[in-house]
């Protein structure tokens, strides 16, 4: 199996500038000599990471993620190094010389072969969507603004009836068991047909592309069931799909939120009108999977249902989980009495722009969502209200929020309610990890570690005085800075975090290398001052540990050798002491 080198990784990384790479994923602004972003690797409100162009490193300074260009995508990605070395490779314009996509393990037979089943009969849909059959759909299309363009873009085909998508499929050479297991022919007591005989198809795919089913309406207006979807099959499960998704999550990323609206046909209606960050599930509700995969893609999640009582019902529930799942959440007030679809035929794409920018908060969509449920010439109800919407507030952390909203429910209910402040919450926050107690030794160990990745002296320095720290993780680090000097003849800390074996190693390298010790010029004296602590530490420990051996029962010969140890170790933290008091006096 091909590898990409080592040359080629550091090419890529000098090629690429961290800020751009970042920029492409996520809004970037300049503050001082660095960037500022929101962190994508927690529910940030205010941007926590920071990004240095000089270092070409980020770094979140609450959730403590951190790294290089690669990192970041790997992480953003949720991808393998390889993958983003090829990502990143692709954004620079650096050809590499292998492509590490294609060294993936080849997928099972069988599943290929199903995805194969699937592909065929999308391409077979849109070669009879083109035929003089497929006329009167292609027209029915057509006055709906889906042009070829469209169809194109979403394969949108139309399978004829009498089973000729069987007929196809089995002359060649599928099995009838394939054919079955991805649903796209059913068994009867009739034998083999067609599931979708005379339907526009709009095929589903899962979130690499990949095609898994369809949904699929007919044009016949005496047909009951106007939309059919795929049955839950091996690769198509109805609750865990999100329509759309593997083309909206790279807008979504992007503009930072993501909207999930009713059906294909409004997906397609925001797409034409240009907005391309758009999903929906087939069937109303959402589930917990879906909501799970929709917020790795954006941190807001953008709810466009009906604006019927349905469709609102859907959404307070979609809305719940949303947020129990830690999104922000937004709601598209649609109360046209339109679906996308129709706004987009009568008013155009500016009514969709026009409608994308109605956004109500969670807090203004429950109330007006719970006034439309009560009758306010009963009491109970408008109690009720009172009950459900403070509830609801009780939610919000921001304390204006919360004042503005308690006078609106007293207003809309006709109760006198009083705001209340919140009790100032408790210190809960722990301190960041700079701040936190943390003994001498710990902090020599860091203050060492971040001027040798600063300064080759440090680095030789360190060799000569100390050679390792304490504490595991500081000291496999230390190894990693020492080697990369010898390699290169220089520091590099972006390219040391391809080299971390753990997220750990990486997060404190990123942590040192945008700390203030990394910004000191490099100074033998305050740096001997920092070993010597560290020394002082380790034979204060080992004094200790002799003191307890000493009061453990043991016979007098080791005892003696004991107690001899014991004196030498404390003359050398006496030694040591006195270096830095001397030190320190002068
Ligand atoms: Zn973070």
């Amino acid at each position: 199996m091909a590898l990409i080198s080592d040359e080629e990784i550091t090419a890529v990384r000098n090629r690429a500038d961290i800020v751009e790479v970042i920029g492409h994923y996520l809004p970037v602004n300049k503050k001082g000599k660095s960037y500022v972003a929101l962190c994508p690797f927690h529910d940030d409100h205010s941007p926590s990471m920071s990004i240095s162009p000089d270092r070409q490193i980020y770094k979140c300074f609450v959730c403590g993620a951190g790294g290089n260009v690669f990192t970041f995508v790997q992480n953003f990605e949720k991808v393998s190094f390889p993958e983003a070395v090829a990502e990143v490779a692709k954004l620079v314009g650096y050809p590499l010389s292998v492509d590490p996509t294609a060294q993936k393990k080849p997928e099972d037979p069988h599943r290929e072969t199903l995805y194969r089943i699937l592909d065929e009969t999308i391409r077979y849909s849109m070669y009879q969507m083109n035929t003089e059959e497929g006329k009167q759909y292609r027209n029915y299309l057509e006055q709906r603004g889906l042009d070829q363009k469209t169809r194109e873009q979403f394969q949108i085909g139309w399978l004829p009836a009498q089973d000729q998508l069987y007929r196809f499929l089995h002359a060649k050479g599928y099995s009838d068991s394939d054919l079955v297991s991805v649903n796209v022919v059913r068994t009867s007591p009739g034998g083999l047909h067609d599931v979708f005989s005379d339907r526009i198809t709009f095929p589903v795919h899962d979130p690499q592309g990949r095609p898994i089913g369809f949904s699929a309406r007919t044009i016949d207006r005496n047909n009951p069931s106007k939309y059919i979807n795929t049955n839950d099959t091996e690769l198509f499960r109805k609750g865990d799909l999100v329509y759309n998704y593997h083309r909206a999550r790279g807008p979504a990323r992007r503009e930072g939120q993501m909207i999930i609206c009713e059906g294909v046909t409004d997906v397609i209606a925001f797409w034409r009108a240009g907005i391309e960050n758009c999903v929906c599930t087939l069937g109303t509700s959402c589930t917990e999977q879906q909501i799970r995969l929709l917020k790795s893609s954006a941190a807001e999640l953008v709810f466009c249902y009906d604006g019927d009582q349905a469709g609102q019902n859907a959404t307070w529930r979609a809305a719940k989980m949303a947020m129990a799942a830690g999104c922000r959440i937004s709601v598209i007030r649609n109360d046209t009495g339109m679906d996308p679809d129709e706004i987009l035929r009568k008013e155009g794409p500016e009514g969709l722009q026009q409608l994308q920018k109605q956004k109500l908060t969670w807090m203004e969509f429950a109330i007006e969502y719970l006034k439309k449920q009560t009758n306010f010439d009963n009491y109970q109800e408008r109690r009720e209200f009172v009950r459900k919407a403070q509830a609801e507030i009780d939610t919000l952390s921001d304390e204006l929020d919360r004042q503005h909203f308690t006078e609106v429910v007293g207003e809309i209910s006709g109760f006198r309610l009083e705001y209340q402040k919140k009790e100032a919450p408790k210190q809960v926050r722990p301190r960041p990890a700079a701040a936190r107690a943390r003994d001498g030794a710990e902090e020599a160990e860091e203050l060492i570690l971040a001027q040798m990745m600063a300064h080759p002296e440090a680095a030789a320095r360190f060799e000569e005085k100390l050679g390792y720290l304490t504490d595991p993780q500081r000291n496999t680090a230390a190894m990693m800075v020492i080697d990369q000097q010898r390699r290169l003849g220089h520091t590099e800390p972006a390219a040391l975090m391809d080299k971390a074996e753990n997220e750990e190693i990486r997060r404190l390298l990123s942590r040192l290398a945008t700390g203030w010790a990394y910004e000191l010029p490099y100074d033998e004296k305050v740096f001997d001052g920092a070993v010597r602590k560290i020394r002082i530490s380790i034979k204060e420990a080992q004094a200790e540990a002799f003191r307890r051996q000493l009061q453990q029962p043991m016979n007098a010969a080791s005892r003696d050798v004991l107690l001899k140890e014991y004196q030498e170790c404390l003359i050398e933290l006496r030694g040591y002491i006195d270096e830095e008091n001397s030190t320190e006096s002068n």
